[in-house]
């Protein structure tokens, strides 16, 4: 199935697929819009990662996944990638599906048989693998709006300018009256197969009162449990490292948000 084209050319062309035969869906205009309906944002699947990263229902209510859109890559391939197309492919280090398993995003499939909602957590499997089964189509991605003084941000560390994270932090909060965190999502992108949770950052901060102290103690947690592997860019160390600076900055930000600040 062709979308965006940014990812299926490349791997056609590496010859990684060699598809029988391929369907074009970019005459389905239908499946591109942004919409708020019934407490969710919903986000057809031909949505250009530009128009998510411009859209002002997405910068005012979603701000995480409209700085996750726009630092993928550059202009062109933004033009023209597909957040249907992002999450089908399921690369551990791409923008999109880190961002959307922070949001708690619901991913709305369809088929001849008819449609199902399976959850972002349950829908990444493994390195580009899916929950997706053969017959379905990604039709549109939903994301609950979240509730006043709630802060979102997403940050990650590239070898170049916008390129694949090498770690990436999206973080979702929201704040109770005296700053007490009672919702948190810390998801990790580029330190696994698939995005990942940092539990233990999170059961250090929900229920409690956020201050900096809890910031800088939560974040050192964030590494906890994982081993990257080391590739040309970076060693497992300096790997955890950045995990542990990127999620500082990134709660920071959001609490801040959550509170009313940028
Ligand atoms: C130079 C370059 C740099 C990039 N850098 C980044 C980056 O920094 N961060 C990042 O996140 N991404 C990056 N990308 C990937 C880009 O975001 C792609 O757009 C995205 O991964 C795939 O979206 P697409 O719409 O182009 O999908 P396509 O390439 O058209 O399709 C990809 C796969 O998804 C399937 N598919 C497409 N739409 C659906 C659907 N609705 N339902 C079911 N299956 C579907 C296709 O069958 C195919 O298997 C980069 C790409 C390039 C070329």
């Amino acid at each position: 199935m062709l979308a965006g084209g940014q990812s299926l050319i490349t791997i056609m062309k590496l010859r990684l697929a060699t598809p029988n035969a391929l369907i074009d869906i970019n005459g389905i205009t239908e499946l591109s819009y942004i919409r708020e309906e019934n407490g969710a944002i919903a986000i057809g699947a031909l949505t250009r990662h530009d128009q998510l990263s411009r859209d002002r229902i997405i910068q005012e209510k979603l701000p995480l996944l409209a700085e996750a859109a726009n630092v993928i890559a550059d202009q062109q391939v933004r033009n023209r990638g597909t957040i249907g197309g992002s999450l089908a492919h399921a690369d551990p280090t791409a923008d999109l599906p880190t961002a959307c398993m922070a949001l708690n995003a619901s991913i709305i499939t369809r088929s001849e048989n008819g449609s199902r909602s399976v959850a972002s957590s349950d829908f990444f499997r493994d390195f580009f693998t899916t929950a997706l089964k053969q017959d379905e189509i990604i039709q549109e991605v939903r994301i609950p709006i979240p509730p006043p003084r709630s802060g979102g941000a997403y940050a990650k560390l590239a070898k170049g300018h916008n390129d694949f994270a090498l770690v990436a932090v999206a973080v979702q909060t929201s704040l109770a009256s005296g700053d007490v965190c009672n919702a948190i999502s810390v998801v990790l992108g580029g330190v696994g197969s698939t995005p990942t949770h940092a539990p233990e950052t999170e059961k250090l901060l929900m229920g409690q009162v956020i201050d900096d102290r809890l910031i800088r103690q939560a974040s050192l947690k964030a590494a906890e449990g994982l081993t990257p592997n080391p590739d040309f860019r970076a060693t497992t160390e300096l790997k955890l490292k950045i995990i542990r600076t990127l999620t500082e900055k990134t709660l920071r930000t959001a609490v801040s948000r959550a509170r009313g600040g940028n």
